[in-house]
């Protein structure tokens, strides 16, 4: 064969490949993003923020003793898990593995890393800033510690200290579990306040292989009540008086029954939010007008 026809034949072959190509994959205009911030390359990236409305959603989790039976990284495992399945329903980026929060009372624990009260506040507005310094305008926090409620409600409370072109926006689900008939109905124990039967049963639903079941009665995780007759004010030392092995409840009446339903009942309303988060113009509206009056409360004479 001569070198020319040969080339012909190759140029022909690899043209009907390229027009067979084209037919038979059309042109996607939505491929499939990562909704994880961190498996984006840049191209990606950009059509992932615009994808999103430019919205982000922080799932925030800590590491700390879960009883002897659930990892330190229970809370950020458990949210990510359950942050990621709300926004493959309604896509939105989730920010990566994020675990500055506030612990101190667990210190006392091995494992613990409890960052200075300055630091993660700082962390969490740097973050913020940049997230909104790429395009993402519309940050939804998603809380995965209860250790972490009064710090990320001051937080919110603080962003209105200096101007910004962003709106930070706190998951708050409307339901409480349990009030909720189908969870009472599933729910074994009365006390259930850390690495107890609801959390451990999230855990047995999103990654069974970290749960050690049989490790749940190593601890107590009874109240001691040590300052039970406290009775009109907050102390910071109350989780240890009443919890020092910072178990509170049993695990080892778990089930992943139990943690599928918890776990889907959190996605269904996280991912309403998503929903209205989107939609929302109102918060930066109010936002901005609320900074243009803050710079100049007293109105001048002229
Ligand atoms: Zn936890």
């Amino acid at each position: 064969m001569k070198k020319s026809v040969f080339l012909g034949i190759a140029a022909a072959l690899i043209l009907s490949l390229g027009t067979a190509g084209a037919g038979t994959v059309p042109d996607n205009p939505e491929p499939k993003l990562s909704v994880h911030y961190e498996e984006l390359t840049v191209p990606d990236f950009v059509r992932a923020v615009e994808r999103a409305g430019g919205t982000c959603i922080i799932p925030l989790g800590i590491i700390e003793k879960h009883g002897a039976h659930l990892p330190l990284g229970t809370d950020l495992i458990s949210a990510r898990e359950t942050v990621r399945r709300a926004a493959e329903r309604d896509y939105t980026i989730v920010f990566p593995p994020y675990y500055f929060g506030q612990i101190f009372e667990a210190r006392h624990q091995p494992g613990t890393l409890a960052y200075s009260e300055r630091l993660i506040f700082d962390v969490l507005a740097e973050t913020c800033a940049e997230l909104s310094r790429n395009g993402i305008k519309k940050i939804i926090l998603y809380n995965g510690h209860g250790g972490n409620d009064s710090f990320l409600t001051y937080f919110c409370q603080a962003q209105l200290a200096s101007a910004k072109d962003y709106v930070v926006y706190f998951f708050t689900p409307t339901a409480n579990a349990e009030d909720d008939p189908e969870i009472r109905k599933l729910l074994k124990t009365k006390l259930d306040f850390h690495a107890g039967e609801r959390e451990t049963s999230e855990m047995l639903a999103v990654a069974p292989e970290l749960v050690r079941l049989d490790q749940a009665g190593a601890d107590s995780g009874a109240d001691l009540k040590r300052l039970a007759a406290l009775t009109r004010a907050y102390t910071g030392i109350w989780w240890y008086a009443r919890f020092p092995n910072h178990y509170a409840g049993d695990g080892s009446v778990a089930t992943a029954e139990l943690g599928r339903l918890l776990v889907k009942k959190t996605v269904d309303e996280l991912t309403a939010l998503i929903k209205e988060v989107k939609a929302d113009t109102a918060a930066a509206e109010l936002q901005k007008r609320f900074f243009e009056s803050a710079g100049k409360p007293v109105p001048v004479k002229k």
